[in-house]
């Protein structure tokens, strides 16, 4: 099997040991200061690659800045230009960054003149020494592959495998590819598909692994957990980055937490130490009605470090349906630990996994460069107001540019307009546009509630 390394700077993508921790600013690349004081902080927490929002020609030129003014500083740390659509601004960028982050299928609609630019973005790398990563999200496939795989994990796969072979032809192969979703389900599906894949073909290229907009709190924490140590833990995935709707400084210890107790070779999150009993309802002596429960201590130092732990040891095999509930003890030296605690997590990671939902689904980016409002607050906001909305799929978004795309499967969604604007979807489909930003959590209940007098729609999540 060949084994692909990919260089982002000084950094090696790909190799055997941990995953590469990565994050991403969610500064105006434009205000240069800002951005430069976010990488620094994100250097220091650990960060080993940072990735700044880089949507146009402007911007390129302010990532030149940034990147020298750091370099200066003595911060060696990778830069990523988040480019998405433009085949100039990639161009552009790979000039400039250690690596560009695309969707090469959105650089034209038709696909002929997208694999030309992609070509010939692969020429500007090979001379510039840039690497490129290939970022497939659910959601914003292409219409040829949907209508061949539907929004699925095998289109995500299939349009990954495309790409791959188109970066061959060209004889490139400093890609990595990332598949992701929401969904814990859909985005350890599509990883695994593409690994196997890879496997058949015989070449392995670094996997650059996140649960793309996972919210924010314990939920996005766990969400990320679950889904990062299920893979980690089987070998898939060379960096990972939790995304979380936050100061994404908050990301790094988790991602650090996650990526050393899921190293390669390491029995940190194992599946043979778990003690899964079947136990019978007492309800009922139905047979369905058994239910296996993994049973397990913990002694541990913070709340931080028990859920993290539990995450990646409970969220695997419930996830890969091996057990259907938790049975835990807690025990925290620093602090005392209540057992609505513990039943808290219990839901939070039942439903990280879907399992079994007990509120609403929340979909939220981690917001960056291309976010004009206050993200995390209006997020928590949204999160108070619609709390009741059990089985429902919200999403909150911070642009109108890819949000619509990357929110998936939300039933509903507040996209984030311009300045102080908002857009409320139903689906696909944008409702009400341009809406004060004062108003938008109202018209969004309203949506819902009217929605569901005249039963044109159903929750969905049970
Ligand atoms: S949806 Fe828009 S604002 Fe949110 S992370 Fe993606 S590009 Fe940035």
């Amino acid at each position: 099997m060949k084994k692909i390394i990919v260089k982002v700077g000084d950094v090696s993508v790909g190799g055997e040991g941990r995953a590469v921790v990565q994050s991403m600013c969610n500064t105006s690349t434009l205000d240069i200061e800002a951005s430069i004081k976010q990488c620094v902080e994100l250097y220091e927490a650990g960060a080993e690659i940072i990735r700044l929002t880089t949507q146009g020609l402007k911007e390129v030129k302010a990532l030149r800045v940034i990147k020298e003014r750091l370099r200066d500083r003595g911060i060696k740390t990778p830069l990523v230009a988040d480019v998405h659509f433009s085949y100039a601004v990639a161009v552009a960028a790979a000039n400039i960054a250690d690596k560009v982050r695309i969707n090469p299928g959105n650089f034209a609609k038709d696909h002929n003149v997208a694999k030309r630019e992609f070509a010939r973005l692969i020429s500007v790398c090979k001379k510039s020494g840039c690497s490129i990563r290939v970022g497939i999200n659910h959601g914003s496939l292409g219409e040829r592959v949907v209508f061949k795989y539907g929004d699925t994990p095998q289109g995500m796969t299939a349009a990954a495998v495309e790409w791959i072979e188109m970066a061959e032809e060209n004889g490139f192969d400093q890609i990595i590819i990332s598949l992701k979703s929401s969904n814990t389900l859909v985005m350890t599906k599509a990883y695994r598909l593409l690994y196997d894949e890879m496997i058949k073909r015989g070449t392995l290229y670094p996997l650059h692994l996140g649960v793309t907009e996972a919210g924010n709190g314990d939920e996005g924490r766990i969400k990320s957990a679950v889904a990062l140590s299920a893979l980690l833990k089987e070998g898939i995935g060379d960096t990972i980055r939790v995304s979380l709707t936050e100061n994404p400084v908050n990301e790094i210890p988790v991602a650090l937490f996650i990526a050393d107790y899921c190293k390669r070779g390491t029995t940190g999150c194992t599946d043979s130490e778990l003690n899964v009993l079947p136990v019978t309802d007492d309800k009922s002596s139905n047979i369905n009605s058994r239910r296996s429960v993994i049973i397990k201590d913990y002694n541990v130092n913070s709340y931080q470090e028990f859920i993290l732990r539990a995450s990646c040891d409970l969220g695997p095999p419930l996830l890969d349906n091996f057990a259907d509930d938790v049975k835990l003890n807690v025990n925290i030296s620093s602090e005392p630990l209540h057992i609505d605690d513990i039943l808290k997590f219990r839901d939070n990671l039942l439903q990280a996994t879907r399992r079994k939902f007990s509120k609403p689904e929340y979909i939220a980016c981690p917001g960056c460069g291309r976010t004009l409002f206050d993200l995390e607050n209006v997020f928590e906001e949204v999160k108070r107001r619609t709390s009741h909305l059990v089985g429902y799929n919200i999403a909150v978004m911070g642009c109108i540019v890819n949000g619509p795309g990357e929110m998936a499967d939300a039933d509903y969604g507040y996209i984030g307009e311009g300045k102080n604007r908002v857009s409320i979807y139903r689906g696909r489909e944008a409702i009400y546009r341009s809406v004060p930003q004062e108003d938008a959590i109202d018209k969004l209940l309203e949506l819902i509630e009217e929605d569901s007098r005249n039963k044109l729609f159903r929750p969905r999540l049970g």
